[in-house]
């Protein structure tokens, strides 16, 4: 049976203000959470909610350099990461690809980084609404997957989360429908089953994209989908806790 996660990707949002009210309500949440709860804010504040979220509530980053160190200004490498005690890091979320133009090439050097330092990779992929209208979700999005998982070791795999968020659902209110979902979770999981079934049923694949608590349920009821990543909605206390008590 695969635990599920909720986890919230504050993006470039958050203050100290939010830290305060947010984080001991979802450290408290987190200790009689069956889900795995995953915070991961601006790396400025990370040190700072890692102090404060508790034993159980986890602390992610949302982005990591694949170099261990050197002359990169404005990075963080992963072991940085992994000295805060972070338990997980995203990688290759949609905003990153599209604005800063990450590649899978780099996103699979910055998974196998993180791996490499202990952490664990949320792999984001995801089609644009221009590709799904074109037939061509599963070739994108099964093709952004396989150029990570076929850079790394079969036992690498316990050390990696997938999370399908079609971009045309990412900040705009538009969810895909559970069975729009599922179809992609069950296809990824199929694709992972290629290389090791058992890997494959064991692999956590999250959906995001406007998930919210009136929609949350719903989804994580699907068979292949095991919890969410969520942007928005993880800004607010009330509506994330919810959102983790979907995944009960
Ligand atoms: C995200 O940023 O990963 C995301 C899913 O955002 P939202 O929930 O706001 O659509």
């Amino acid at each position: 049976m695969r635990k599920k996660i909720v986890a919230g990707n504050w993006k470039m949002n958050g203050s100290y203000e939010l830290i305060n009210s947010l984080v001991p309500a979802l450290a408290e949440e987190a200790k009689q959470s069956q889900a795995e709860i995953l915070v991961c804010p601006p790396s400025l504040f990370l040190g700072d909610v890692r102090r404060q979220a508790g034993e159980r509530l986890l602390v992610g980053a949302q982005n990591c350099h694949e170099a261990e160190s050197g002359a990169f200004t404005g990075e963080v490498s992963t072991g940085m990461l992994a000295e805060l005690q972070l338990s997980h890091v995203l990688v290759g979320h949609s905003e990153r690809r599209a604005i800063y133009g990450e590649t899978d090439a780099l996103i699979a050097q910055k998974t196998k980084a993180a791996i490499a330092a202990g952490l664990v990779a949320v792999l984001c992929v995801g089609e644009t609404l221009e590709e799904r209208e074109n037939g061509r979700t599963l070739d994108v999005v099964l093709g952004q997957v396989k150029a990570v998982v076929e850079q790394l070791e079969l036992a690498d795999w316990s050390k990696l989360v997938v999370a399908y968020e079609p971009v045309w659902a990412i900040g705009t209110g538009k969810t895909a429908s559970s069975d729009q979902a599922q179809e992609v979770h069950r296809a990824i999981r199929e694709a992972l089953a290629g290389f090791s079934q058992e890997h494959a049923d064991a692999m956590r694949i999250l959906y995001g994209g406007s998930v919210k608590a009136a929609n949350a349920e719903e989804l994580f009821a699907c068979p292949d989908i095991d919890g969410g990543l969520v942007g928005g909605a993880s800004l607010n206390v009330d509506e994330f806790i919810s959102i983790c008590r979907a995944a009960n």
